[in-house]
């Protein structure tokens, strides 16, 4: 272990967000002074080349996602994305009767947003995961009524890494002719994302999560989706087919088009060094500490996410200890009190298990020195805190 290579703070919390990629930043710089054109102004030069710029994004996007260019709609981020598509589709079906089918361990932007469309009369139903962070395609087909209208499952947990089925679940929506949106903000750029295979109709992501900027996402609609007439959440000027308002962020935009880019070319190598590096951070820590529990499933995972429980240890007093890493613990601090996780509660191991989980995030900058580093020092730190050592 050579720690003379390594610099502090270490950064292992890539699934919070990512640093923009050198590369990135490069093809950004000339968009924001230099080139710096309304794309909607399309009456001359200046307007022309930004709207060229969001075209070759376009392209680049829709290339990760194996969809179609037109049905990309730029917006802040993957919050604002599945708040379009979720409160969207449901002023669609306004006035009728309405039932939304998610998942326990979506992200708290499609969780809330559900909360506040049941509020609005929408039906909802939360579907369990079983302990291994999955549901179970069979409790979807019971859960689908005559007037379901949209089923919404996250490819990708942030918290816990783990894939859904989402090809079983794409043929069951297909079948019962249901609309399909999942945020796939921790997927795209990580694994391959087939929304033609996946029947999805509605795709969420973001750019920071994918070497890009922060406050840039898109929500993808399938051509089925385009045929419904989704309910703007911002109106004004009628930009991106009416459906999202605003002059175009082109810098941002071109950025993340080159982040896809980027990240679709270097997917598969990538996974497999990251695949190692987990491996190898998995293998140093559970050699030397016992009652180290796995949270979801190690298999069916994507290579840059672990989560672990360090039974009769606190996630938050872990993180205390090694501030020269930056980890994320299975704990949200709410204004009232620490909070376990929803995604490790819904587990069903207990509120233990939240609160001594600790998320390890490991991305395109990560090394062997740093998670060596990181080894040895959470062996040294959960034995500290658990007594055994001085
Ligand atoms: C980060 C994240 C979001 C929110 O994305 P923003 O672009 O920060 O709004 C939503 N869902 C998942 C799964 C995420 O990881």
């Amino acid at each position: 272990m050579s720690s003379a290579k390594l610099k502090f703070p270490i950064y292992m919390d890539y699934q919070a967000t990512t640093p923009v990629d050198e590369r990135v930043l490069e093809e950004m710089l000339p968009w924001f002074s230099e080139k710096f054109g309304n794309a909607a102004s399309t009456g001359h030069v200046f307007g022309e080349e930004a709207a060229a710029a969001v075209k070759t994004a376009t392209r680049q996007i829709a290339g990760i996602l194996n969809a179609e260019e037109k049905g990309i709609i730029y917006t802040s981020g993957a919050t604002e994305s599945i708040n379009l598509a979720l409160k969207g589709i449901s002023a669609a079906f306004y006035g009728r009767r309405m039932h939304i089918i998610s998942v326990a361990t979506e992200h708290k932007a499609v969780l809330d947003c559900l909360k506040y469309l049941q509020g609005q009369g929408v039906e909802i139903t939360i579907l369990p995961v079983g302990s291994d962070g999955l549901i179970s395609p069979r409790d979807l087909e019971k859960a689908i009524r005559p007037y379901t209208c949209l089923v919404s499952v996250m490819m990708v947990n942030n918290e816990i890494g783990v894939l859904a089925p989402m090809e079983e679940i794409g043929a069951i929506t297909e079948e019962k002719d249901i609309l399909l949106h999942s945020d796939a903000t921790q997927a795209v750029g990580k694994i391959p994302v087939d929304i033609k295979k996946m029947n999805i109709d509605l795709l969420s992501c973001s750019g920071h999560k994918i070497y890009g900027p922060k406050g840039i996402g898109i929500l993808y609609l399938s051509r089925r989706a385009r045929h419904i007439p989704i309910g703007p959440q911002i109106h004004g000027g009628g930009h991106q087919r009416g459906l999202r308002s605003g002059t175009l962020n082109v810098p941002a935009i071109v950025g993340m088009g080159k982040a896809c880019e980027i990240a679709q070319k270097e997917m598969k190598k990538e996974a497999e060094r990251l695949l190692k590096l987990r491996n190898r951070l998995f293998v140093a820590i559970t050699r030397e500490l016992d009652q180290v529990q796995v949270n979801g499933s190690l298999e069916r995972r994507i290579p840059g996410n672990l989560n672990l429980s360090f039974e009769g240890v606190d996630g938050e007093s872990i993180l205390l200890a090694m501030r020269e890493i930056a980890l994320s613990s299975g704990s949200a601090c709410t204004t009232a009190a620490i909070e376990p996780s929803h995604v490790i509660r819904a587990l069903g191991f207990g509120d233990e298990r939240g609160h001594s989980a600790i998320r390890f995030g490991l991305g395109r900058f990560t090394t062997e020195a740093e998670v060596d580093y990181v080894a040895k020092k959470i062996i040294k730190t959960v034995g500290r805190l658990r007594g055994l050592l001085p």
